[in-house]
Protein backbone atom coordinates (compact mmCIF):
# COMPACT_ATOMS: atom_id res chain seq x y z
CA UNK A 1 0.00 0.00 0.00
CA UNK A 2 1.49 3.59 -0.81
CA UNK A 3 -0.39 6.80 -0.28
CA UNK A 4 0.21 9.82 -2.35
CA UNK A 5 -0.03 13.23 -1.41
CA UNK A 6 0.04 15.95 -3.97
CA UNK A 7 2.76 18.05 -2.55
CA UNK A 8 2.83 20.89 -5.55
CA UNK A 9 2.89 24.67 -4.84
CA UNK A 10 -0.99 24.21 -5.18
CA UNK A 11 -1.40 21.31 -2.46
CA UNK A 12 1.14 23.25 -0.21
CA UNK A 13 -0.95 26.47 -0.33
CA UNK A 14 -4.22 24.25 0.54
CA UNK A 15 -2.32 22.30 3.38
CA UNK A 16 -0.98 19.65 1.62
CA UNK A 17 2.26 19.50 3.84
CA UNK A 18 -0.20 19.65 7.40
CA UNK A 19 -2.06 16.51 5.65
CA UNK A 20 0.77 14.61 5.34
CA UNK A 21 2.20 15.07 9.43
CA UNK A 22 -1.47 14.12 10.07
CA UNK A 23 -1.12 10.81 7.49
CA UNK A 24 2.22 10.16 9.15
CA UNK A 25 1.11 10.58 12.90
CA UNK A 26 -2.00 8.56 12.85
CA UNK A 27 -0.17 5.53 10.61
CA UNK A 28 2.19 5.83 13.58
CA UNK A 29 -0.50 5.90 16.33
CA UNK A 30 -2.61 3.05 15.31
CA UNK A 31 0.71 1.64 14.69
CA UNK A 32 -0.05 0.82 10.99
CA UNK A 33 3.48 -0.26 9.55
CA UNK A 34 4.41 -1.40 5.89
CA UNK A 35 2.71 1.56 4.12
CA UNK A 36 4.56 4.02 1.54
CA UNK A 37 3.65 7.50 2.26
CA UNK A 38 4.72 9.31 -1.01
CA UNK A 39 4.86 12.97 -2.41
CA UNK A 40 4.05 13.76 -5.90
CA UNK A 41 3.67 17.23 -8.07
CA UNK A 42 0.66 18.97 -9.00
CA UNK A 43 -1.67 16.24 -10.54
CA UNK A 44 -3.88 19.00 -12.42
CA UNK A 45 -7.05 18.80 -10.28
CA UNK A 46 -5.77 21.76 -8.30
CA UNK A 47 -9.42 22.47 -7.17
CA UNK A 48 -9.73 19.45 -4.99
CA UNK A 49 -6.41 19.89 -3.10
CA UNK A 50 -5.43 18.68 -0.62
CA UNK A 51 -5.39 15.61 -3.13
CA UNK A 52 -4.32 12.09 -1.35
CA UNK A 53 -4.08 9.16 -3.50
CA UNK A 54 -4.07 5.63 -1.87
CA UNK A 55 -2.54 2.73 -4.55
CA UNK A 56 -3.01 -0.96 -3.09
CA UNK A 57 -1.72 -3.41 -6.33
CA UNK A 58 -3.80 -2.15 -9.09
CA UNK A 59 -6.34 0.21 -7.70
CA UNK A 60 -5.79 3.57 -7.14
CA UNK A 61 -8.10 6.01 -5.26
CA UNK A 62 -8.01 9.42 -5.31
CA UNK A 63 -9.50 11.31 -2.67
CA UNK A 64 -9.97 15.61 -2.99
CA UNK A 65 -10.03 18.47 -0.09
CA UNK A 66 -8.01 16.02 2.45
CA UNK A 67 -7.66 18.62 5.19
CA UNK A 68 -5.20 17.48 7.78
CA UNK A 69 -8.38 16.89 9.94
CA UNK A 70 -10.19 14.47 7.67
CA UNK A 71 -7.03 11.97 7.65
CA UNK A 72 -7.92 10.09 11.07
CA UNK A 73 -11.19 9.07 9.57
CA UNK A 74 -10.17 8.67 5.68
CA UNK A 75 -7.04 5.84 7.38
CA UNK A 76 -9.84 4.19 9.23
CA UNK A 77 -12.09 3.75 6.58
CA UNK A 78 -10.06 2.72 3.99
CA UNK A 79 -6.77 1.24 5.35
CA UNK A 80 -8.84 -0.40 8.89
CA UNK A 81 -12.41 -1.33 7.59
CA UNK A 82 -11.45 -1.44 3.79
CA UNK A 83 -14.21 1.12 2.75
CA UNK A 84 -13.77 3.81 -0.14
CA UNK A 85 -14.63 7.09 1.11
CA UNK A 86 -16.92 7.63 -1.43
CA UNK A 87 -17.87 11.13 -0.19
CA UNK A 88 -14.19 12.10 -0.68
CA UNK A 89 -13.51 9.95 -3.37
CA UNK A 90 -12.72 12.08 -6.73
CA UNK A 91 -14.91 10.43 -9.68
CA UNK A 92 -12.16 8.66 -12.12
CA UNK A 93 -14.94 8.88 -14.61
CA UNK A 94 -14.90 12.81 -14.62
CA UNK A 95 -14.10 14.33 -17.83
CA UNK A 96 -11.27 16.45 -16.15
CA UNK A 97 -9.06 13.24 -16.52
CA UNK A 98 -10.55 11.44 -19.54
CA UNK A 99 -10.84 14.68 -21.99
CA UNK A 100 -7.08 15.07 -21.85
CA UNK A 101 -4.20 13.43 -23.41
CA UNK A 102 -1.22 14.15 -21.05
CA UNK A 103 2.21 13.86 -23.13
CA UNK A 104 3.94 16.59 -21.27
CA UNK A 105 2.02 15.81 -18.19
CA UNK A 106 1.68 12.44 -18.28
CA UNK A 107 4.36 12.14 -15.00
CA UNK A 108 3.33 14.68 -13.11
CA UNK A 109 1.01 13.72 -10.40
CA UNK A 110 2.25 9.98 -11.04
CA UNK A 111 5.84 10.09 -9.61
CA UNK A 112 8.12 11.38 -6.71
CA UNK A 113 9.93 14.02 -8.56
CA UNK A 114 12.43 13.87 -6.24
CA UNK A 115 12.84 10.25 -6.81
CA UNK A 116 15.33 9.44 -10.52
CA UNK A 117 14.81 5.48 -9.81
CA UNK A 118 10.84 6.51 -10.12
CA UNK A 119 11.33 9.04 -12.95
CA UNK A 120 13.41 6.27 -14.88
CA UNK A 121 10.96 3.77 -14.52
CA UNK A 122 8.23 5.63 -15.64
CA UNK A 123 10.19 6.40 -19.01
CA UNK A 124 12.31 9.29 -18.14
CA UNK A 125 16.15 9.31 -20.32
CA UNK A 126 14.62 6.37 -23.02
CA UNK A 127 14.29 8.97 -25.88
CA UNK A 128 18.20 10.39 -24.74
CA UNK A 129 19.49 6.64 -24.98
CA UNK A 130 17.95 6.40 -28.40
CA UNK A 131 19.33 9.88 -29.25
CA UNK A 132 23.10 8.95 -28.08
CA UNK A 133 22.70 5.64 -29.56
CA UNK A 134 20.72 5.93 -32.62
CA UNK A 135 21.03 9.18 -33.79
CA UNK A 136 23.71 11.61 -35.09
CA UNK A 137 22.83 15.98 -34.76
CA UNK A 138 21.05 15.95 -38.41
CA UNK A 139 19.00 13.28 -37.73
CA UNK A 140 17.32 14.76 -34.42
CA UNK A 141 17.14 18.22 -35.76
CA UNK A 142 15.72 16.51 -38.88
CA UNK A 143 13.09 14.36 -36.53
CA UNK A 144 12.18 17.99 -34.44
CA UNK A 145 11.82 19.84 -37.85
CA UNK A 146 9.82 16.94 -39.40
CA UNK A 147 7.28 16.49 -36.08
CA UNK A 148 6.23 20.31 -36.60
CA UNK A 149 7.00 20.59 -32.94
CA UNK A 150 6.68 24.40 -32.52
CA UNK A 151 7.16 26.61 -29.46
CA UNK A 152 5.05 26.46 -26.67
CA UNK A 153 6.35 30.21 -24.92
CA UNK A 154 3.84 31.82 -27.42
CA UNK A 155 5.15 32.74 -30.71
CA UNK A 156 4.61 29.65 -31.99
CA UNK A 157 8.22 29.43 -33.65
CA UNK A 158 9.35 25.56 -35.64
CA UNK A 159 11.64 24.32 -32.79
CA UNK A 160 13.44 22.29 -35.66
CA UNK A 161 14.14 25.34 -37.31
CA UNK A 162 15.62 26.97 -34.61
CA UNK A 163 18.08 23.90 -33.85
CA UNK A 164 19.25 24.24 -37.47
CA UNK A 165 20.17 27.48 -37.36
CA UNK A 166 22.07 27.02 -33.90
CA UNK A 167 23.32 23.66 -35.81
CA UNK A 168 24.29 25.26 -38.55
CA UNK A 169 25.80 28.50 -36.83
CA UNK A 170 29.99 28.21 -36.20
CA UNK A 171 30.95 28.75 -32.83
CA UNK A 172 33.47 27.53 -30.18
CA UNK A 173 30.97 27.16 -28.05
CA UNK A 174 27.37 26.66 -27.75
CA UNK A 175 24.88 27.01 -25.48
CA UNK A 176 21.17 26.03 -24.28
CA UNK A 177 19.00 27.72 -22.49
CA UNK A 178 15.18 26.87 -21.19
CA UNK A 179 13.15 30.05 -20.32
CA UNK A 180 11.46 29.40 -17.34
CA UNK A 181 11.03 33.03 -16.90
CA UNK A 182 6.70 32.16 -16.31
CA UNK A 183 5.70 35.46 -15.96
CA UNK A 184 1.79 36.04 -17.28
CA UNK A 185 -1.01 36.33 -14.53
CA UNK A 186 -2.81 32.85 -14.11
CA UNK A 187 -0.39 30.97 -15.73
CA UNK A 188 1.46 28.08 -13.87
CA UNK A 189 2.55 25.40 -16.24
CA UNK A 190 6.03 25.72 -16.22
CA UNK A 191 6.03 26.26 -12.70
CA UNK A 192 3.79 22.82 -12.11
CA UNK A 193 6.14 20.83 -14.74
CA UNK A 194 9.46 21.68 -12.97
CA UNK A 195 7.86 20.89 -9.43
CA UNK A 196 6.09 17.37 -10.99
CA UNK A 197 8.72 16.00 -13.50
CA UNK A 198 11.97 17.97 -13.35
CA UNK A 199 13.93 14.80 -15.11
CA UNK A 200 11.26 15.04 -18.52
CA UNK A 201 12.54 19.11 -18.27
CA UNK A 202 16.65 17.96 -17.75
CA UNK A 203 16.25 15.09 -20.43
CA UNK A 204 14.75 17.70 -23.05
CA UNK A 205 17.44 19.92 -22.85
CA UNK A 206 20.56 17.30 -23.00
CA UNK A 207 18.84 15.98 -26.47
CA UNK A 208 18.85 19.77 -27.39
CA UNK A 209 22.44 20.01 -26.16
CA UNK A 210 23.33 17.32 -28.25
CA UNK A 211 21.62 17.67 -31.46
CA UNK A 212 23.22 21.44 -31.58
CA UNK A 213 26.11 20.71 -30.26
CA UNK A 214 26.24 22.73 -26.84
CA UNK A 215 27.83 21.23 -24.13
CA UNK A 216 26.45 23.95 -21.58
CA UNK A 217 22.62 25.02 -20.48
CA UNK A 218 21.09 27.11 -18.04
CA UNK A 219 17.76 27.35 -16.71
CA UNK A 220 16.85 30.55 -16.44
CA UNK A 221 13.47 30.37 -13.43
CA UNK A 222 12.24 32.80 -11.58
CA UNK A 223 13.18 33.16 -8.04
CA UNK A 224 9.15 33.41 -7.19
CA UNK A 225 8.98 29.30 -7.93
CA UNK A 226 11.31 27.86 -4.60
CA UNK A 227 9.60 24.63 -4.90
CA UNK A 228 10.11 24.25 -8.42
CA UNK A 229 14.22 25.34 -7.94
CA UNK A 230 15.03 23.29 -4.99
CA UNK A 231 13.05 19.84 -6.80
CA UNK A 232 15.22 21.32 -10.06
CA UNK A 233 18.75 21.44 -8.32
CA UNK A 234 18.38 17.61 -6.79
CA UNK A 235 17.36 16.85 -10.45
CA UNK A 236 20.27 18.04 -11.71
CA UNK A 237 22.84 16.39 -9.01
CA UNK A 238 20.88 13.13 -9.07
CA UNK A 239 21.38 12.82 -13.01
CA UNK A 240 24.96 14.01 -12.40
CA UNK A 241 25.31 10.97 -10.08
CA UNK A 242 23.98 8.66 -12.74
CA UNK A 243 26.21 9.30 -15.06
CA UNK A 244 23.19 10.92 -17.35
CA UNK A 245 24.60 15.03 -16.72
CA UNK A 246 27.98 15.94 -16.96
CA UNK A 247 31.14 14.26 -18.44
CA UNK A 248 30.61 11.47 -20.57
CA UNK A 249 26.95 10.90 -20.91
CA UNK A 250 25.66 7.61 -21.08
CA UNK A 251 29.29 6.54 -22.22
CA UNK A 252 29.22 8.54 -25.32
CA UNK A 253 31.78 10.79 -24.95
CA UNK A 254 29.38 13.78 -25.18
CA UNK A 255 29.34 16.62 -22.11
CA UNK A 256 26.10 18.69 -20.98
CA UNK A 257 26.67 20.49 -17.81
CA UNK A 258 23.62 22.51 -16.78
CA UNK A 259 23.11 25.06 -14.31
CA UNK A 260 20.27 27.19 -12.82
CA UNK A 261 19.59 31.23 -12.74
CA UNK A 262 17.56 32.93 -11.22
CA UNK A 263 15.32 35.80 -12.50
CA UNK A 264 13.78 38.73 -10.51
CA UNK A 265 10.87 38.27 -11.77
CA UNK A 266 11.03 40.65 -14.50
CA UNK A 267 8.39 39.97 -16.92
CA UNK A 268 10.12 41.40 -20.16
CA UNK A 269 13.31 38.58 -19.16
CA UNK A 270 10.98 36.48 -20.76
CA UNK A 271 11.59 37.87 -24.15
CA UNK A 272 14.93 36.11 -25.55
CA UNK A 273 17.24 38.85 -25.58
CA UNK A 274 16.40 40.17 -22.13
CA UNK A 275 16.76 36.82 -20.95
CA UNK A 276 20.64 37.01 -22.34
CA UNK A 277 21.02 39.94 -21.31
CA UNK A 278 19.99 39.32 -17.51
CA UNK A 279 21.39 35.55 -18.13
CA UNK A 280 25.20 37.81 -18.56
CA UNK A 281 24.51 39.42 -15.54
CA UNK A 282 23.20 42.83 -17.15
CA UNK A 283 20.22 44.83 -16.61
CA UNK A 284 16.96 42.68 -18.50
CA UNK A 285 16.54 44.54 -21.57
CA UNK A 286 15.86 43.75 -24.80
CA UNK A 287 17.86 44.44 -27.55
CA UNK A 288 17.53 44.59 -31.46
CA UNK A 289 17.51 41.46 -33.53
CA UNK A 290 19.40 39.99 -35.97
CA UNK A 291 21.72 38.45 -34.86
CA UNK A 292 18.92 36.23 -33.16
CA UNK A 293 20.42 34.03 -30.57
CA UNK A 294 20.82 30.51 -32.69
CA UNK A 295 23.48 33.06 -34.20
CA UNK A 296 24.86 34.99 -31.69
CA UNK A 297 23.33 34.33 -27.98
CA UNK A 298 25.11 34.05 -24.79
CA UNK A 299 27.88 35.70 -24.60
CA UNK A 300 28.18 35.85 -28.21
CA UNK A 301 27.47 32.45 -29.15
CA UNK A 302 25.35 30.01 -30.97
CA UNK A 303 22.03 29.47 -28.43
CA UNK A 304 18.74 27.61 -28.63
CA UNK A 305 16.31 28.94 -25.94
CA UNK A 306 13.51 26.96 -25.43
CA UNK A 307 10.64 27.62 -23.00
CA UNK A 308 9.85 24.27 -20.18
CA UNK A 309 7.18 22.95 -22.10
CA UNK A 310 8.75 22.79 -25.33
CA UNK A 311 11.61 20.99 -23.97
CA UNK A 312 9.56 18.58 -22.07
CA UNK A 313 8.19 17.14 -25.42
CA UNK A 314 11.37 16.60 -27.05
CA UNK A 315 12.16 13.07 -24.96
CA UNK A 316 9.00 11.31 -26.21
CA UNK A 317 9.28 12.71 -29.74
CA UNK A 318 12.57 11.09 -29.66
CA UNK A 319 11.73 7.87 -28.28
CA UNK A 320 8.07 7.24 -29.99
CA UNK A 321 9.11 9.57 -33.53
CA UNK A 322 7.35 11.85 -35.27
CA UNK A 323 4.83 10.26 -36.89
CA UNK A 324 3.40 9.24 -33.74
CA UNK A 325 3.84 12.90 -32.73
CA UNK A 326 2.05 14.25 -35.94
CA UNK A 327 -0.76 11.43 -34.83
CA UNK A 328 -1.92 14.21 -32.10
CA UNK A 329 -3.65 17.51 -32.75
CA UNK A 330 -3.74 19.41 -36.01
CA UNK A 331 -1.94 19.63 -39.30
CA UNK A 332 -0.48 22.46 -38.79
CA UNK A 333 -0.20 22.41 -34.60
CA UNK A 334 0.60 18.52 -33.80
CA UNK A 335 1.00 17.86 -30.28
CA UNK A 336 -0.75 19.03 -27.28
CA UNK A 337 -0.92 21.98 -25.01
CA UNK A 338 -1.03 22.72 -21.62
CA UNK A 339 -3.23 25.39 -20.00
CA UNK A 340 -3.55 26.58 -16.31
CA UNK A 341 -7.13 26.68 -16.36
CA UNK A 342 -8.44 29.74 -14.23
CA UNK A 343 -10.64 31.85 -13.25
CA UNK A 344 -15.06 31.62 -13.20
CA UNK A 345 -14.37 27.71 -13.95
CA UNK A 346 -15.37 24.60 -11.65
CA UNK A 347 -12.22 22.64 -12.20
CA UNK A 348 -9.57 25.31 -11.87
CA UNK A 349 -6.23 23.23 -12.78
CA UNK A 350 -3.59 22.03 -14.58
CA UNK A 351 -4.66 20.30 -18.31
CA UNK A 352 -3.48 18.92 -21.22
CA UNK A 353 -5.19 18.46 -24.50
CA UNK A 354 -4.97 17.73 -27.97
CA UNK A 355 -4.24 20.60 -29.86
CA UNK A 356 -7.27 21.39 -32.31
CA UNK A 357 -9.66 20.94 -28.85
CA UNK A 358 -12.36 23.15 -28.79
CA UNK A 359 -12.43 26.05 -26.68
CA UNK A 360 -15.92 24.86 -25.28
CA UNK A 361 -14.90 21.54 -24.30
CA UNK A 362 -11.86 22.84 -22.61
CA UNK A 363 -14.36 24.67 -20.39
CA UNK A 364 -17.35 23.13 -20.06
CA UNK A 365 -16.32 19.21 -20.53
CA UNK A 366 -12.64 19.44 -18.97
CA UNK A 367 -13.29 22.88 -16.55
CA UNK A 368 -17.02 21.41 -15.81
CA UNK A 369 -18.50 24.48 -16.80
CA UNK A 370 -18.72 28.00 -14.69
CA UNK A 371 -18.98 28.59 -10.93
CA UNK A 372 -22.11 29.30 -9.56
CA UNK A 373 -24.19 28.51 -12.70
CA UNK A 374 -22.86 31.44 -14.30
CA UNK A 375 -23.26 31.92 -18.07
CA UNK A 376 -20.08 31.92 -20.00
CA UNK A 377 -18.93 35.77 -21.23
CA UNK A 378 -15.62 35.31 -22.83
CA UNK A 379 -12.09 33.21 -22.19
CA UNK A 380 -8.85 34.94 -21.89
CA UNK A 381 -5.75 33.68 -23.58
CA UNK A 382 -2.12 34.49 -23.92
CA UNK A 383 -2.36 36.75 -20.52
CA UNK A 384 -1.34 40.52 -21.33
CA UNK A 385 -0.22 39.51 -24.52
CA UNK A 386 -3.46 38.01 -25.86
CA UNK A 387 -6.71 38.88 -26.47
CA UNK A 388 -10.45 37.60 -25.73
CA UNK A 389 -12.44 35.04 -27.25
CA UNK A 390 -15.81 35.42 -27.05
CA UNK A 391 -19.65 33.08 -26.48
CA UNK A 392 -20.15 33.50 -30.19
CA UNK A 393 -16.09 31.65 -31.03
CA UNK A 394 -16.66 28.95 -28.20
CA UNK A 395 -16.36 26.31 -30.87
CA UNK A 396 -13.06 27.46 -31.96
CA UNK A 397 -10.47 24.84 -32.19
CA UNK A 398 -7.45 25.94 -29.86
CA UNK A 399 -4.39 25.89 -32.19
CA UNK A 400 -1.70 28.95 -32.87
CA UNK A 401 -3.65 29.76 -36.39
CA UNK A 402 -6.95 29.55 -34.77
CA UNK A 403 -6.72 31.69 -32.25
CA UNK A 404 -4.76 34.40 -34.14
CA UNK A 405 -7.06 34.91 -36.68
CA UNK A 406 -10.04 35.82 -33.81
CA UNK A 407 -7.07 38.53 -32.64
CA UNK A 408 -5.79 36.69 -29.43
CA UNK A 409 -2.83 34.31 -29.34
CA UNK A 410 -1.93 31.01 -27.77
CA UNK A 411 0.61 32.25 -25.56
CA UNK A 412 2.11 30.03 -22.99
CA UNK A 413 -1.04 28.19 -21.89
CA UNK A 414 -2.99 30.94 -19.20
CA UNK A 415 -6.63 30.42 -19.90
CA UNK A 416 -8.78 32.66 -17.87
CA UNK A 417 -12.59 31.85 -18.22
CA UNK A 418 -15.00 34.86 -17.58
CA UNK A 419 -18.88 35.05 -16.96
CA UNK A 420 -21.59 37.61 -17.13
CA UNK A 421 -20.50 39.37 -13.82
CA UNK A 422 -16.89 40.37 -15.28
CA UNK A 423 -16.54 43.85 -16.60
CA UNK A 424 -14.29 43.55 -19.94
CA UNK A 425 -13.08 46.87 -19.75
CA UNK A 426 -11.64 46.44 -16.21
CA UNK A 427 -10.30 43.48 -17.65
CA UNK A 428 -8.31 45.38 -20.25
CA UNK A 429 -7.21 47.99 -17.60
CA UNK A 430 -5.65 44.87 -15.66
CA UNK A 431 -3.66 44.31 -18.24
CA UNK A 432 -2.41 47.34 -19.21
CA UNK A 433 -1.80 48.01 -15.94
CA UNK A 434 0.45 44.76 -15.49
CA UNK A 435 2.48 46.03 -18.92
CA UNK A 436 2.69 49.36 -17.66
CA UNK A 437 4.90 47.94 -14.56
CA UNK A 438 6.45 45.85 -16.78
CA UNK A 439 7.66 48.02 -19.10
CA UNK A 440 11.82 48.37 -18.65
CA UNK A 441 11.22 51.55 -20.19
CA UNK A 442 13.41 51.60 -23.12
CA UNK A 443 11.55 52.89 -25.67
CA UNK A 444 8.74 55.55 -25.61
CA UNK A 445 5.93 53.99 -27.32
CA UNK A 446 5.94 51.31 -24.31
CA UNK A 447 6.87 53.19 -21.54
CA UNK A 448 4.83 56.17 -22.22
CA UNK A 449 2.02 55.05 -24.13
CA UNK A 450 1.18 52.20 -21.91
CA UNK A 451 1.07 54.84 -19.22
CA UNK A 452 -1.21 57.03 -20.70
CA UNK A 453 -3.86 54.20 -21.89
CA UNK A 454 -3.84 53.52 -18.28
CA UNK A 455 -4.83 56.81 -17.69
CA UNK A 456 -7.56 56.96 -20.22
CA UNK A 457 -8.72 53.54 -19.02
CA UNK A 458 -9.04 54.72 -15.43
CA UNK A 459 -11.19 57.71 -16.42
CA UNK A 460 -13.36 55.39 -18.29
CA UNK A 461 -14.04 53.03 -15.45
CA UNK A 462 -14.60 55.43 -13.44
CA UNK A 463 -17.25 57.20 -15.58
CA UNK A 464 -15.64 59.95 -16.60
CA UNK A 465 -14.73 59.05 -20.02
CA UNK A 466 -15.86 61.23 -22.98
CA UNK A 467 -15.73 59.32 -26.58
CA UNK A 468 -12.71 61.33 -27.75
CA UNK A 469 -11.23 59.27 -24.87
CA UNK A 470 -11.53 56.25 -26.58
CA UNK A 471 -11.01 57.31 -30.11
CA UNK A 472 -7.73 58.15 -28.37
CA UNK A 473 -7.28 54.84 -26.35
CA UNK A 474 -7.60 52.74 -29.68
CA UNK A 475 -5.21 55.19 -31.82
CA UNK A 476 -2.75 54.98 -29.13
CA UNK A 477 -3.04 51.44 -28.89
CA UNK A 478 -2.61 51.07 -32.88
CA UNK A 479 0.47 53.27 -32.39
CA UNK A 480 2.27 51.34 -29.30
CA UNK A 481 1.83 48.38 -31.34
CA UNK A 482 3.58 49.65 -34.53
CA UNK A 483 6.63 51.17 -32.49
CA UNK A 484 7.30 49.00 -29.65
CA UNK A 485 10.74 47.82 -29.70
CA UNK A 486 10.26 44.79 -28.65
CA UNK A 487 6.94 42.14 -28.02
CA UNK A 488 6.31 43.14 -24.78
CA UNK A 489 5.04 46.75 -26.19
CA UNK A 490 4.31 45.39 -29.52
CA UNK A 491 1.45 43.30 -27.80
CA UNK A 492 0.81 44.98 -24.61
CA UNK A 493 -2.25 46.64 -26.34
CA UNK A 494 -3.62 43.01 -27.47
CA UNK A 495 -6.51 43.11 -24.78
CA UNK A 496 -7.83 46.54 -25.25
CA UNK A 497 -8.00 46.21 -28.79
CA UNK A 498 -9.56 42.88 -28.69
CA UNK A 499 -12.00 43.81 -25.99
CA UNK A 500 -12.96 46.77 -27.84
CA UNK A 501 -13.41 44.36 -31.04
CA UNK A 502 -16.10 42.13 -29.21
CA UNK A 503 -16.92 44.46 -26.28
CA UNK A 504 -17.45 47.60 -27.17
CA UNK A 505 -20.85 47.93 -25.84
CA UNK A 506 -19.24 47.75 -22.34
CA UNK A 507 -16.94 50.83 -23.66
CA UNK A 508 -19.65 52.88 -24.28
CA UNK A 509 -21.88 51.70 -21.18
CA UNK A 510 -18.81 53.22 -19.66
CA UNK A 511 -19.26 56.77 -21.16
CA UNK A 512 -22.96 57.05 -21.96
CA UNK A 513 -24.01 56.12 -18.30
CA UNK A 514 -21.18 57.57 -16.65
CA UNK A 515 -20.33 54.55 -14.24
FE1 LIG B 1 11.15 47.85 -22.93
FE2 LIG B 1 8.56 48.05 -23.57
FE3 LIG B 1 10.36 48.98 -25.22
FE4 LIG B 1 10.14 46.33 -24.83
S1 LIG B 1 8.63 47.65 -25.78
S2 LIG B 1 12.00 47.53 -24.96
S3 LIG B 1 9.58 46.31 -22.65
S4 LIG B 1 9.98 49.72 -23.14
Amino acid sequence: TEIVVGLGTCGIASGAKDTLEAIKKELEWKNIKDIKISQTGCMGYCVGEPLVEIRQGDSKVLYENIKDFKVEELLQQHLIEGNIVERWQVDEDLDFFKAQERIVLKNCGLIDPESIDDAISNGAYRGLAKAIKEMDQEDIVNEITVSKLRGRGGGGFPTGMKWKFALDSPGEKKYVVCNADEGDPGAFMDRSILEGDPHRLIEGMIIAGYAIGANYGYVYCRAEYPLAISRLRKAIKDAEDYGILGENILGSGFDFNLDIRLGAGAFVCGEETALLASLEGHRGEPKPRPPYPPQKGYKGYPTVINNVETLANIPDIIDKGRHWFKNIGTEDSPGTKVFALAGKVRNNGLVEVPMGTKLGDIVFDIGGGLINDGKFKAAQTGGPSGGCIPIEHLNVPIDYDSLKELGTIMGSGGLIVMDQQDCMVDLAKYFIDFCKDESCGKCTPCRIGTTRMLEILDKITKGEGEQKDLDLLLDMGEKVQDSSFCGLGQTAPNPVVSTARYFMDEYKAHIEDNY
